[in-house]
């Protein structure tokens, strides 16, 4: 795009909710100038989303956050769920990320830690300020702000990000509708002291006539959320004494709660954009989307909406890729959030269920489905959102062939998949034991794989393939050598970073049994995989991301 000397800033995000904070850290990071307003005058108190998914641990332990937020939290290593008298459990002990768990913190600790980010990579928040209106032309966009007292001031941006949740004004000044439908049942909602014999360890469900769900907060605390009848009488917020009498009816009888420190009725959403881009102007979080909480995947959703596009917006405004590559933003983050939306929908009606009869069959059924190894593997990898992959995503490919068709590379991630973690030994970074360690950078990462059988002319061919890249595409792809136990001939021809993989079990995770490469996104993201390598295929591949370079 043309830098005119007109704009302002690169990005103007508007909303600094969860979505809008991980935006400005993440463009931050990628050295993009962005401005983030919000025009509340202190950030929200509200505990609101409590789960933490794995994925967004992930991305958090990129942003260099992840320790501060774990620290703050509470870990919950798996749901139960008691129905008809019995019991099933959800653990997400097997779950293959670094953390294995969902991190209990409140929304507003959560904020806390990505503002404090912010500021220490050169951010600031800047509050009571409203966004009235905007227009956009071909080379940007110019936008009103209303500051607090009434001052207005007109700013000049490439992009703009509206991450100002559900009542979103930039939505409304775009026209883009919102489909969707309010659920006929209203909720309860506590933050309460409880004190019970429950393992804090897990979250609790408990479904019969209505649903008490009891997630452990920290100092003693539960979130409970609760639906029956009662609760949609529509007489407003609970009391303590509702919320008592709700869970002794339809969750454990023994537990008493005091100290209440939230307590609401709400009614719950489904809807969401078709379209979250026009033009320059991006959608992200709940200004796109709002569904149930059941599952904790709202802001959730929305952090890894901002995850995905930073990069993107970083690579274009510095003229490293064309704007194209800003429509991959909606052709991957749309159907994620229609399936979300899909998924909390379906656990949704499985909780609230009204019928009398469907609840018995479902209490009946509940404890032998959950029992599945393979329910078990999708609900988790669905909750974590670790499970979520751009295969159909037009900028991610792979070209290998029917010779190499052994089981092993299919066992690799495909394009577009997560790339999954693995130990893995820096020799040039001596504190790394982990392939994340590598990940954590802003720029794209080749994998260059030895194979399990490598050789001195299979790492000659890698090394060779390695220089060119980083000579072609230096400040936008660091190159890793990734080898075995044995490393035949690598001192005669690379002097770039070498990853020892010890027990080829990075090799085994990446279905290496031959040489291969792969290209992992800045949001962690395989964009693509060759094997054999082969240069010509790999610059094809780079040439459909990157702007040509000479
Ligand atoms: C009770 C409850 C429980 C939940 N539990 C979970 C959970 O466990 N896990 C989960 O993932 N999600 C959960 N959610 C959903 C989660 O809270 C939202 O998805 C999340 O807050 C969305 O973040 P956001 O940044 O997109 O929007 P928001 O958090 O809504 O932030 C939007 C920001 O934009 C600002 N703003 C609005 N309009 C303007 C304007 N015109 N100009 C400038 N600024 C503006 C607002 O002040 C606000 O700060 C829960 C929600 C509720 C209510």
């Amino acid at each position: 795009m043309n830098r005119g000397a007109e704009h302002h800033v690169d990005v103007l995000v508007v909303g600094a909710g969860p979505t809008g904070l991980v935006m400005a850290c993440e463009l931050a990071r990628h050295g993009v100038r962005c401005r983030i307003v919000d025009k509340a005058a202190v950030r929200s108190d509200k505990s609101k989303a409590l789960g933490v998914q794995a994925r967004t641990l992930e991305v958090f332990e990129s942003l260099g956050i992840v320790e501060k937020a774990i620290a703050a939290g509470h870990l919950a290593e798996g749901i139960n769920i008691y129905a008809g008298g019995k019991k099933a459990c959800l653990s997400l002990e097997g779950l293959e990320s670094p953390y294995p768990f969902v991190l209990i913190l409140e929304q507003s600790e959560t904020e806390q830690i990505l503002e404090d980010r912010l500021r220490a990579l050169g951010g600031t928040v800047e509050r009571q300020v409203d966004v009235p209106s905007f227009k956009q032309d071909g080379e940007g966009i110019t936008t009103t702000l209303l500051h607090a007292g009434g001052r207005e001031e007109t700013v000049r941006s490439g992009w703009l990000v509206g991450c100002d949740g559900a009542h979103s004004s930039i939505r409304h000044t775009l026209g883009v509708p919102f489909e969707g439908a309010p659920y006929p049942e209203e909720l309860w909602l506590a933050d309460v002291r409880m004190e019970s014999s429950l393992p804090r360890d897990q979250l609790h469900a408990f479904w019969g006539k209505g649903v008490v769900a009891l997630v452990p907060m920290r100092g003693g605390y539960h979130r409970i959320i609760a639906w029956s009848r009662e609760t949609n009488a529509g007489h407003g917020d609970p009391t303590l004494q509702e919320i008592q009498a709700i869970v002794h009816s339809v969750g454990p009888p023994w537990v008493v709660l005091s100290d209440p420190i939230w307590l609401a009725s709400f009614r719950i959403h489904r809807r969401m954009v078709q379209e979250m881009r026009q033009g320059r102007v991006f959608l992200a979080g709940d200004a796109a989307h709002i569904h149930s909480p059941i599952g904790g995947q709202g802001m959730n959703t929305g952090i890894q909406e901002a995850y995905n596009l930073a990069w993107k917006l970083a690579l274009v405004r510095g003229g490293h890729a064309g704007p194209a590559l800003l429509d991959s933003y909606q052709e991957e983050r749309h159907p994620v959030a229609a399936s979300v939306l899909r998924g909390t929908n379906f656990l949704t009606r499985l909780v609230l269920m009204h019928n009398p009869i469907l609840r018995a069959a479902r209490n009946l059924a509940l404890p032998f489905i959950m029992s599945r190894t393979s329910v078990q593997q999708q609900a988790r990898d669905m909750i974590s959102e670790i499970g979520i992959n751009y295969r159909r995503s037009p900028i991610v490919g792979e070209s290998w062939f029917p010779a190499d068709m052994e089981r092993d590379f299919s066992a690799g991630p495909t394009a577009g998949d997560r790339a999954p973690d693995a130990p893995a030994v820096g020799l040039s970074f001596p504190a790394t034991t982990r392939l994340f360690q590598l990940l954590r950078g802003t720029e794209h990462v080749l994998l260059l794989f030895g194979g399990a059988h490598s050789t001195a002319q299979g790492y000659r061919q890698l090394a060779e393939t390695g220089h060119k890249v980083q000579q072609r595409y230096s400040g936008l792809i660091t190159v890793h050598l990734v080898a075995g136990d044995t490393m035949p001939g690598i001192g005669l021809d690379w002097y770039g970073s070498v990853v020892l993989d010890k027990g080829l079990i990075l090799h085994r995770r990446y279905g290496a049994v031959s040489p291969c490469l792969y290209f992992i996104r800045p949001d962690g993201y395989v964009a693509y995989r060759n094997r054999p390598v082969q240069l010509e295929a790999v610059e094809n591949y780079l040439r459909r991301i990157f702007a040509r370079r000479s």
